[in-house]
């Protein structure tokens, strides 16, 4: 059973195994580095569109093989979509796989491999689905859980969402939280490359991961990530992790305690105000663009009925969301001042 402990588990490893000597290399680097208590490495990828690399397979899991009779101390892990995945993975004796993100949003995916796996104790890692559903996710758990799968440990990878722009999937720090309110014993790690999606805003994210109180961590790690035929924006050096893992503290039990919850929930404000800042920015582009076409056709830049509908609109939809609508006239009168104030300042 894999319980909740005081060190994080780490978990690292290539997004995908590309070939024996790239999958040699970050083997034996990341065990120089110690620490890391499993390797991940995708031998099936899930890709987005067709035509990309979509892992090797059982070629790869011959080397994983070949390669633990050579590190006997160290475990591997592999991502299953399938049960012919499941069957594949366990005859050349993986340590443990896990369901990916694309495949937990599937209940019927998830009962097959469930099927596949049932009475195998090796842990499955269980990542979130691309939607923000803590419902759909634990759903998926309590399948496994159906099966007499008992080594099951979450993995938060953040979600789609459409207007992700700063990181790949927004973290919504607050359905891991609800995940761990559901099931208190269940470990939960964080993957801050997948959240990520760049490799300088992996460390910032694992420390945020960890100050909230997460159990562990799944970091992409490649020998040269900037050729990586996966995920190259996001992956990082055996060394980068090093130094990663040395700047990381662990902290309580995910949201144990108050200063925690309040420590994710700023998180998000800060997230959201980044978020009103790009909208703002958006905005004023738009009213610049507005000013040419005023401007090209002789139009004044002050239209008073537009401001006065433009605000009237705002109030209403305040109030439909139960928000001051005073406090939200202020705010887009100002606003407007200041697309008048870009607008004449552009014709300068
Ligand atoms: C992966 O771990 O490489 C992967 C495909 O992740 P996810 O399922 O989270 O997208
Ligand atoms: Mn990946």
């Amino acid at each position: 059973m894999v319980s909740r402990s005081d060190t994080p588990l780490i978990v690292a490893g290539p997004c995908s195994i590309e070939s024996e000597q790239q999958l040699r290399s970050v083997a034996e680097s990341l065990c120089r580095i110690g620490g890391i208590d499993m390797i991940r490495c995708g031998v099936w990828k899930p890709r987005t569109h067709p035509g990309g690399f979509e892992g090797l397979g059982e070629q790869a899991l011959q080397w994983i093989e070949a390669l633990k009779s050579d590190m006997p101390q160290m475990r591997f892990c592999c991502e299953v979509a399938q049960p012919n995945h499941v069957e594949c993975a366990l005859r050349h004796g993986i340590d443990a796989v896990w369901i990916g993100a694309r495949t937990t949003g599937n209940p019927f995916s998830v009962g097959e491999l469930a099927q596949a796996l049932a009475g195998c104790h090796i842990p499955v890692l269980v990542k979130n689905a691309p939607s923000p559903d803590v419902e759909l996710w634990i759903g998926a758990i309590e399948r496994l859980m159906a099966a007499n799968i008992d080594n099951i440990v979450a993995v938060h990878r953040g979600f789609a969402l459409y207007n992700n722009d700063r990181l790949r999937n927004n973290p919504l720090w607050e359905v891991p939280i609800a995940l761990r309110q559901r099931m208190p014993d269940l470990p939960i790690i964080c993957d801050p490359s997948h959240i990520a999606g760049r490799r300088e805003l992996v460390q910032q994210v694992a420390a945020e991961a960890l100050a909230i109180g997460f159990d562990g961590l799944m970091i992409e790690c490649h020998p040269d990530p900037d050729n990586a035929l996966t995920d190259a924006a996001q992956q990082i050096t055996p060394q980068d992790l090093q130094t990663i893992l040395q700047s990381l503290s662990p902290r309580n039990s995910l949201a144990d305690s108050a200063e925690q919850l309040l420590h994710g929930l700023r998180l998000q404000i800060d997230e959201v105000d980044r978020q009103l800042l790009s909208l703002l920015g958006h905005r004023l582009d738009l009213c610049r663009e507005i000013a040419d076409i005023k401007r090209a056709n002789n139009i004044a830049v002050l239209q008073s009925k537009r401001m006065e509908q433009m605000l009237q609109n705002r109030m209403q939809q305040a109030e439909q969301q139960g928000i001051d609508p005073q406090f939200v006239k202020d705010i887009f009168e100002k606003i407007h001042a200041e697309s008048v104030r870009v607008q004449l300042n552009d014709e300068h």
